[in-house]
């Protein structure tokens, strides 16, 4: 889908309850072609990007961005280097996050805070350091254009989880701020045509919560996250639940580095070691199975196969046979 002269979203459709609608992979350049993000390590996304690819663009991909270091935006990054032979550009933030998912050394280029992306032909994106849902996150933004790509700073069909309240605070103040914005480009979700007020509620909607989160101290019980949460969040999707609690602590602990609550530490559970045996023993046992099932898939495809290609001799004991009626020719 063309977003502006020289950007084009790639949107794959998502199940997960956390990001609704679509998980986004956006192409950017007009003589060459940057990708920000590029989904998950999953088949689907990279048939999906190869589809458009083939279907649409006349180049390749000369360079792969990442928004930040999370698995469902950064799992294709080696990929994209070894089979689509894109160059790695990651924020030097990321590198100490991505151990194991980036190619080799001399394939990846660290990029500082506010440098500038030389795609060509004007195209010219910036890389804005925008901490907050994680410690890594950055926001590109193509200023010509007015096009901003926040990753899961903020998304399109959903809110995001906060990892540090005070950063996201500050990088939302930012991204409202930027001249000339005309559309996000955003982790996951619809694409946003209303960037400003989007950004706006969303610095509304932590307020929001935050007020919330001090109403139901306001007794002056002590409460743990999860409390919070179900007195914050009635009626949530209860697969949501565990990032909710996410987000509240995050404000808590924001509230408390602020002096306006105070935390009575918790006292983590002892571990069994006999029980984390079992469990070691268990996922062995899954791992097992599951490497079993997939040599017999692959045989049964092999038989299949052989079957095709092979007479059928098995059915038979004396195969039928056909010939001409009439008499021979001479
Ligand atoms: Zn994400």
């Amino acid at each position: 889908m063309q977003i502006s002269p020289s950007v084009r979203a790639v949107q794959v459709p998502d199940e997960s309850p956390m990001h609704p609608m679509y998980t986004n992979i956006y192409l950017v350049g007009r003589d060459q072609t940057l990708t920000v993000d590029s989904g998950e390590a999953l088949d689907r996304y990279r048939w999906m990007l190869r589809g458009y690819l083939a279907a649409t663009e006349k180049t390749e991909i000369a360079l792969a961005a990442i928004t930040h270091h999370h698995s469902d935006h950064s799992g294709n990054l080696r990929w994209a280097s070894e089979v689509l032979k894109a160059e790695v550009v990651v924020h030097k933030k990321a590198v100490p996050l991505l151990r194991g998912k980036l190619p080799a050394r001399d394939r990846v280029r660290t990029l500082d805070t506010d440098e500038v992306i030389d795609m060509g032909g004007g195209v010219r994106p910036r890389v804005l350091f925008a901490p907050g849902h994680s410690v890594d996150s950055v926001a590109y933004y193509l200023e010509d254009e007015g096009v901003l790509f926040t990753g899961d700073t903020l998304l399109g069909s959903s809110t995001t989880t906060v990892n540090e309240l005070g950063p996201y605070r500050r990088s939302l103040q930012m991204l409202v701020e930027l001249p000339n914005l005309k559309v996000i480009c955003p982790g996951h979700g619809a694409i946003v045509h209303d960037p400003r007020e989007r950004l706006q509620s969303l610095i509304a909607h932590r307020d929001m919560r935050e007020r919330q989160i001090l109403d139901v101290l306001d007794d002056r019980r002590p409460r743990t996250p999860w409390e919070i949460m179900l007195a914050v969040y009635p009626g949530l999707d209860t697969r949501l639940r565990r990032a909710a609690t996410g987000n509240v602590e995050a404000h808590l602990r924001d509230l408390e580095q602020q002096g306006r609550v105070l935390i009575h530490a918790g006292k983590p559970r002892r571990p069994n070691p006999l029980k984390r045996a079992r469990e070691v023993e268990h996922a062995r046992h899954v791992q097992r199975t599951l490497h079993a099932a997939k040599a017999l898939e692959a045989k049964e495809k092999r038989e299949q196969l052989r079957l095709q290609e092979s007479p059928p001799t098995a059915q038979w004991a004396v195969q039928p046979t056909y010939e001409i009626v009439g008499r021979a020719k001479d």
